[in-house]
Order: structure tokens, then sequence, then C-alpha cells
């Protein structure tokens, strides 16, 4: 830690700086140019895991694939581990990190116990909820690496059994999944059964599908869907299913949720030929990187003159009584299928300034990841600021590691720009760090 506080106090002040990490699940692809990448390498393990107090000490660049292998033997899991293998603790408290656990545990920040933040200037400072730092704790979550880097985290973590019960249930509308996620994530039980995991996939206007998964000490049998069988297709075509803790957590992971599809990987014969080892989200990740640096698709439509297209990778939280409405317009404007659904309640009875989302309100995150053919006249942009306008109308909330395209006084209106000016001042004052309109719209 003082190596990099040495080498981040020797930067001449207003050196612009960045994190150099191997692995990034942004969708932003821009590099900023002229920025010193600030080397975090020695932030990346699992320090502690005391099975006592079902605490974990984590080195902030730690990815949850490593986090879950330190707690495991333990019978210890985080209370959220987003299901991308490479997503890592530092970047799911600074941005967005949502799972099926969400209905009940909230978002990864709200478990963190407290936390060492490198500031820009080269500090190193202990955020609590109550110390003097309490503020940046709070405002931290949201903030993208724009008030500091997290290089500590000590987070609580949730026993485990070490099967998870599956059971996915079809719904033909709308509204009629909508009143069972409600009741689901208001007793934590669905027709008198259980339920410690909840998330959804609607494939259609009239097929939407709920995936309630339960601990068990036991399963009949186990299926495995890192190799040729591949989870998304599970759900419409089982009832019910069994998987290892492990492999619940990963069930995403190995075809990147379903957008594999898109480069071969789900094709039986190159399924065949992919070396499982590398059927994972980040493998695709680097793939679609070099794709849209070299701009290989987009030359390949051109020459068979087909329309452009407009990359739309959102995730977004939307109040669970408007969520039939959104999905509406989703089906009918922008018409990407299919839809993850997640349902989230804020487990923080005092919430968090940069992530407005309302305690006791349930919110449900619809992720959705593809592109979409622009007309003749509509320019790139057109269905992200559509989706923008919507999800504002309806009082939902963007997550932001993706493109955004607000502008910018009504993205500080959403992302509480007072509060994120006071702490720029105190933490940042001389402005080594973009800002977050700079960093999460302008792309700098
Ligand atoms: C297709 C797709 C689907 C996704 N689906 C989900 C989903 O369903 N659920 C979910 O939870 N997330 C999802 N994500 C988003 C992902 O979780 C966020 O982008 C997350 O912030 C990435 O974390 P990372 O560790 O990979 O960080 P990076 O991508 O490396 O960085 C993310 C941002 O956080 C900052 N940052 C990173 N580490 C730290 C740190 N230690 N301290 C302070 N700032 C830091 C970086 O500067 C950067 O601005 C999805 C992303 C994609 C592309």
């Amino acid at each position: 830690m003082a190596d990099l506080r040495a080498a981040l106090a020797a930067r001449p002040a207003g050196t612009p700086v960045r994190l150099a990490k191997p692995t990034s699940n942004l969708f932003r692809f821009r590099e900023p140019p002229g920025r010193a990448g600030v080397d975090v390498s020695a932030f990346t393990g699992v320090l502690d895991v005391d099975p006592a107090n079902r605490t974990a000490d984590v080195g902030g660049m730690t990815t949850y694939e490593d986090l879950v292998d330190a707690t495991l033997p333990h019978g210890l899991i985080p209370h959220v581990v987003p299901q991308l293998k490479t997503i890592t603790l530092g970047g799911a408290v600074a941005g967005l990190g949502i799972e099926s656990t969400s209905f009940r545990n909230g978002m990864p920040h709200e478990s963190v116990l407290d936390m060492d933040i490198l500031t820009p200037d080269g500090e190193v400072v202990l955020a609590t909820r109550e110390n003097e730092h309490a503020a940046l704790f709070r405002g931290f979550p949201n903030s993208y690496g724009t008030l500091g880097y997290a290089l500590r985290l000590r987070i609580e973590l949730e026993p485990v059994t070490p099967f998870v019960r599956l059971r996915h249930v079809r719904f033909a509308s709308a509204a009629e999944c909508v009143r069972a996620v409600e009741e689901i994530c208001a007793n934590g039980t669905y027709r008198d059964e259980r339920v410690d995991f909840l998330d959804g996939v609607m494939f259609g206007r009239n097929e939407l599908y709920l995936t309630l998964g339960a601990y068990t000490d036991t399963a009949p049998y186990l299926s495995d869907y890192t190799g040729q069988q591949i989870f998304y297709r599970s759900v419409r075509d089982r009832v019910t299913d069994h998987l290892t803790v492990r492999d619940y957590l990963w069930r995403w992971d190995t075809d990147w949720f379903w957008c594999s599809e898109a480069l071969g990987a789900q094709h039986p014969l190159v399924r065949r030929l992919w070396p499982k080892r590398y059927l994972r989200s980040d493998v695709y990740r680097k793939i679609i990187a070099l794709d849209r640096r070299y701009r290989l698709y987009e030359r390949y439509a051109k020459l068979r003159r087909q329309p452009a297209r407009e990359p739309v990778i959102q995730d977004v939280e939307i109040p669970v009584e408007r969520l039939a409405d959104f999905l509406d317009f989703f089906d009918d404007e922008i018409g990407i299928s299919p839809v993850w659904l997640c349902p989230l309640r804020l487990r923080d009875t005092e919430g968090w300034p940069l992530y407005p989302m309302k305690p006791d309100r349930l919110y449900v995150n619809a992720g959705f990841w593809a592109t979409v053919p622009l007309g003749p006249n509509e320019v790139d942009g057109t269905h992200n600021r559509r989706i923008e306008s919507k999800v504002t109308e309806l009082g939902g909330h963007k997550s932001l590691y993706s493109t955004s395209y607000f502008d910018e006084d009504e993205f500080w209106m959403a992302y509480d720009g007072v509060t994120y000016r006071k702490l720029k001042e105190a933490y940042d004052p001389n402005g080594r760090l973009p800002d977050l309109y700079s960093k999460c719209v302008r792309n700098q």
C-alpha cells in the first residue's frame, strides 16, 4: 500500500490517473488517452475469511471467482455474487452488482463493513458507516472510480448448503409475473415453498419465467451447464433442476447469459470444438473488445449493405408496479429478447446518494444486451436515449456501466450532483480523476 501511495503522490498535481486492471466488465470501450495507469495488482487476493463472524477481508481488485473459491470451503458466500466471474469486489461496490439474492440482500455495497480507499491524491482513508469518512462510504457506490479506489474491503458473508434446487415457473403475462414477484419478495415463499434466490427471463410478451432457487443439503441429481448444455435454454425446457452452489453462482457466466450466441459459441459443432475452459464471459468480452476496436462486424455489415446497428447493452431498475409498462414499451419499441429480470430491494434504510433508489421499495432489474438496427434517419444513441427517457418517466434508475446519453442537468438531477460535488471537493480537490458525468456519459 505504501508503494502505491508513494507512486501516486509522486505524480505532479493535475496528472490524470486510471486503474491498470487486467479485466473489466464495463461496456464503454474507448480507452482514455494520456492517463497514467495505477498498478493495483497487489490488491487481488482474499486476505482473511473469518467463519465465526462470517466476514472476509478482501483486496479491492479480487474477482468474485477468487473470492467465492476462498469462502466456499467455509460454507460461506458473499451476500450478493454478481454473475460474471471477473467482476471484482471493488468494481461491484463502485459500480453495479445485482443478483438473485438481491431481493433479500440488496446490493454488494450494502454488506461492506469498512473499506480502505485510496484517494486521488494518494492518501488511504478507512471509511465506515460511522467514522469521519462516512460521507465517502455512503457516496462511494455508483461513483465508478471517480472518488478513489477501494483497495481493501471487509464484507459480510452468508452460510450456504452444498446444493441449490431450482424451479422454473412460467407466466403468460408481465402482470402475472409481477404478482408472483411481489408475493415472493414479501414472504420469501411461493406457494409455501421457501425461496432463497429469485431471478427470471422474458423470452416474449407472453412467455416469462421466474427461477426460484432454494438452498438444500441433498440433490437427487446434478445438472452441468459448464459444457455442452446451455443454462438459459433449460429455463424453458425444464420445471425443476439441481446444481451445486458453485455451478449455480456461475450459471450465467458460461454463456454470458445468452450473449455467447452472437459469437457462435452455442452452435453445436463450434461448441464441441471450443475448449471448455474458454466458455467464459471474460473471453467473450475480449472478443467483443477486439471487434469494437477494429470495427470488424461494422465493416462486414457495410459491405453487405446491411443497416447500421446500435449496441443496446444496459441494466435498468424499474419500480415493480411499473415493470409491466416498461416491458410492454420495450417489446414494442426496442424488441430485444431475451431480457433478464432480477428483483431487488435495498437492505439499508438510509439509501445511497449516488444510487438514488428508494429504501423499502421493490425494483426489478431488467438486463438486455444486444444490437438493434437503426432506421435511415436514426443516429447512434436513438434507442438508448428512448430507454433512458422511459426509465426516468417510470421512476426507475439506470446503471452506468455502459453507454449513457443524458444531458448534464438531467444526469446530476438523477445521480445527486449536490452530494457528489461536495465529495469531489473533499476527496479530489485537484481533479485527478474525471467526474462521474465526464466518465460515464462523455466517456473520458
Ligand atoms: C453484458 C453485461 C451484463 C452485465 N450484467 C450484470 C448483472 O447482471 N449484474 C451485475 O451486477 N452487473 C452486471 N454487469 C456490470 C458489471 O457488474 C459492472 O460493470 C461492474 O461495475 C464491473 O466491475 P469490474 O470489477 O469488472 O470493474 P471494471 O469494469 O474494471 O470497472 C468498473 C468501474 O469501476 C471502477 N472500479 C473498478 N474497481 C474499483 C475499485 N476497486 N474501486 C473503485 N472503483 C473501481 C472502474 O474505474 C470503472 O469505472 C454486466 C456487464 C455486462 C457487460
